[in-house]
């Protein structure tokens, strides 16, 4: 695999131009709900969505468990192919893209307050459960925006969204899996790119677009430390000199 064909995980707006533009104030119609599409009607639409229904996963191939360095991970419990659907997951939150690229921070967080109070309890703890890893490398407490910018993915639209079991993925510049966004279903797949062993680690790439094609070890593991605070240790990285 090229590093060009990397999955772009949703990531912040450049610091600099949230400190330089403030004036950009949204209001309330500025964010609409997220509405997933309906069901197509059409007979190879349904048929399509029949065979979809066949993928999906009778028994998980995974399990949670915690890591030596790197907080929680997806580990296979069983041997998965290239090409194997691994999760099917729907979206906890989904911050429109225009949400997204607010550069007041306060009227995101807002934003991200009213869909969290919306969430049922369990959804709310599936919430708090995650990382913040800014906070957690400050040694402070993790701020909803923390955990939702540590853990979110692109999405429908353009969107950036919450998965909280696929969040759990850790990154890998050599990565296993990829997920891929189905619009017509309103999921997010984790699907696996290369043969992952039981017992070994389901990883996936956190490099966006601007870094995906780098080959070179000290780009890469500046962006996951900037944007992750983290080093990447993957095996392409420690392979590389
Ligand atoms: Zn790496």
């Amino acid at each position: 695999m090229v590093l060009t064909d990397f999955p772009v995980v949703k990531t912040l707006p450049d610091p600099k131009s949230i400190l330089s533009n403030k004036a950009n104030l949204l209001k309330d119609e500025d964010f609409p709900v997220f509405e997933i599409a309906d069901p197509p009607e059409s007979k190879e639409a349904s048929k399509a969505q029949e065979a979809i229904k066949d993928e999906t996963i009778d028994e998980p191939c995974f399990e949670i468990k915690k890591t030596k360095l790197k907080g929680q991970g997806m580990f296979a419990t069983r041997t998965i192919l290239p090409g194997d659907l691994i999760l099917r997951e729907k979206p906890l939150v989904v911050m429109p893209d225009k949400v997204f690229q607010n550069d007041d921070m306060d009227e995101v967080e807002e934003w991200l307050e009213k869909r969290l109070n919306r969430l049922s309890a369990e959804d709310r703890e599936k919430f708090f459960n995650l990382s913040d890893s800014k906070a957690e490398l400050a040694g402070e407490d993790p701020t909803i925006l923390g955990i939702f910018f540590t853990n979110d993915m692109n999405f429908i639209d353009d969107s950036a969204a919450l998965f909280p079991t696929m969040a759990r993925a850790n990154h890998s510049c050599v990565p296993k899996a990829d997920f891929i966004t189905r619009p017509d279903l309103g999921v997010q797949d984790l699907v696996a790119v290369d043969k992952i062993e039981a017992g070994e680690e389901i990883t996936i790439s956190y490099l966006p677009a601007s870094a995906e094609g780098s080959d070179v070890k000290n780009v890469r593991q500046s962006y996951t430390l900037e944007w992750y605070g983290f080093k990447c240790q993957c095996g392409a990285c420690l392979a590389q000199v």
